[in-house]
């Protein structure tokens, strides 16, 4: 039987009304609701937010969408892995309560034409090589905040750009609404995980490698005392390429602003994304 009990039973819902229904009742219980957004083929990234949610929240909610808005043309969404029985089997075994699955057409409806339009940290990195790509997750995004209305939405660091742009929207719109901001986790050999890792061949995942090495080693030599960025960056870069991966931009930049700089005096985060087979992959990593 379906239930709206904390932990007894994963739920698939696959209308908005239905959701709104059932969180409806949840939150006259007094729950606090948590929000894990995804587009599926899930992995322990996904989990590891999906555990964070249930320790902080008393409903953990998990939508699954591949979201064409945040495609750009020629990207990847017709081959988006899309393991929607697998992905369930995973979720009730980590003990969400509801998983929203909803059909593109309910989604974005016909005569659909409304977009969020970011700025800020969303216009450099992500958002020269992937124009649009932003404009479509905080769109998603904060459609997602109103169907669900959730006190706390979890997202990885993995994608640390995106994280900035849904702290900024967040902030700009005054979205009653706690964003926890979750750490990458990773293959043991470094590797970030990613569900674009099921591009790659043996061959390319041995290569996709120098992503977190190219990081680790960013670490090191600020540790060692480098502090031209310029220095660090060619260093990274040299062992992307190395690798023969091709390169869409290695940075270092401020964490909060993402403005690029020329000094690691402080805080700072370094970012990477680079082009391997069919696969294109980010990693980040904070320094200092
Ligand atoms: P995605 O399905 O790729 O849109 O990712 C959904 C959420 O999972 C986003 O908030 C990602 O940042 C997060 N995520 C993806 N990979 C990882 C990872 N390796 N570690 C932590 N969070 C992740």
């Amino acid at each position: 039987m379906p239930t709206t009990q904390p932990g007894a039973a994963l739920r698939l819902t696959r209308t908005g009304d239905e959701l709104r229904r059932d969180l409806a009742a949840a939150r006259q219980a007094g729950l606090t609701v948590g929000l894990v957004p995804t587009m599926g083929a899930l992995h322990e990234g996904h989990l590891s937010l999906v555990d964070a949610c249930r320790r902080d929240c008393g409903l953990t909610v998990v939508t699954i969408f591949v979201n064409p808005a945040q495609f750009g043309r020629g990207e990847d969404i017709a081959s988006y892995p899309r393991p929607l029985d697998a992905d369930l089997k995973l979720l009730a075994g980590r003990g969400a309560d509801f998983v929203f699955v909803p059909e593109t057409e309910a989604v974005y409806r016909a005569g659909h034409a409304t977009y969020v339009e970011v700025g800020g940290p969303a216009l450099s990195l992500e958002g020269e090589f992937r124009p649009g790509h932003f404009r479509g997750v905080a769109t998603i995004v904060l459609k997602l905040f109103h169907l669900v209305e959730p006190h706390r939405a979890y997202f990885g660091r993995k994608d640390y750009q995106q994280s900035l742009v849904v702290r900024r929207m967040v902030a700009d719109l005054d979205l009653p609404i706690e964003i926890v901001v979750c750490p990458t986790v990773r293959e043991p050999d470094g590797l970030a995980m990613s569900s674009r890792n099921a591009y790659l061949s043996d061959q390319e995942r041995r290569r996709a490698l120098a992503l977190s090495q190219s990081l680790k080693r960013a670490g090191q030599l600020v540790a060692a005392g480098t502090r031209d960025a310029r220095v660090i960056v060619a260093e990274m870069s040299a062992l992307v390429r190395a690798a023969e991966l091709t390169i869409d931009y290695v940075a270092i930049c401020n964490p909060d602003t993402l403005a690029p700089i020329e000094r690691v005096d402080g805080p700072a985060v370094a970012l990477v994304a680079a082009r391997i087979g069919r696969a294109r992959l980010i990693d980040n990593e904070l320094l200092g």
